[in-house]
């Protein structure tokens, strides 16, 4: 049952979702989060975790929403591991257009990787840091925190 009042965007599907006005094949609910099956699944036993709290990205995100989706990410991806029986898994989590997001409510992806290959697929093209760029980023970020 979703009692609480969450900060909800009428439009968004996942508010939808969490109010239960779309269905979900739902595995684990409580105060803050839901977990669901993705209805496009890159591979067997992909899921996603949303907070209640609506926020289109990570960066506007509440800390304690964020909180309580890192609370409940060990075992849930323990529970897809064992039900899937995968060897590996990616925890993704997209955000803006640009990298792929399509639903702007925050959301963590856990999908399984499996022997064949099949499902996720992706690029890690490592570049490399000078000491310069990292000094002068290290002290910009730190700036804005
Ligand atoms: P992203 O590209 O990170 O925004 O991912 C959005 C994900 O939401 C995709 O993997 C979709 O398959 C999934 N999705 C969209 N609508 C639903 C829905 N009604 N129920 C479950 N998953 C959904
Ligand atoms: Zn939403």
């Amino acid at each position: 049952m979703n009692t609480n009042q969450h900060h909800a965007d009428p439009d968004c599907i996942f508010c939808k979702i969490i109010a239960g006005q779309i269905p979900c094949h739902k595995i684990h609910e409580d105060d803050h989060t839901l977990a669901f099956l993705d209805i496009g699944p890159i591979s067997r036993g992909h899921i996603l975790i949303i907070p209640k709290h609506h926020a289109a990205t990570l960066a506007e995100l509440p800390a304690e929403a964020a909180a309580a989706c890192g609370a409940v990410m060990p075992k849930l991806a323990a529970a897809v591991q064992q039900a899937t029986e995968c060897p590996a898994s990616n925890v993704l989590q997209n955000n803006g257009q640009l990298s792929g997001q399509a639903v702007f409510h925050v959301h963590f992806h856990i999908i399984p990787r499996y022997e064949n290959g099949s499902g996720l697929n992706f690029q890690w093209p490592a570049g490399s840091l000078s000491d310069n760029d990292a000094a002068e980023l290290k002290q910009t970020i730190i700036s804005y925190l």
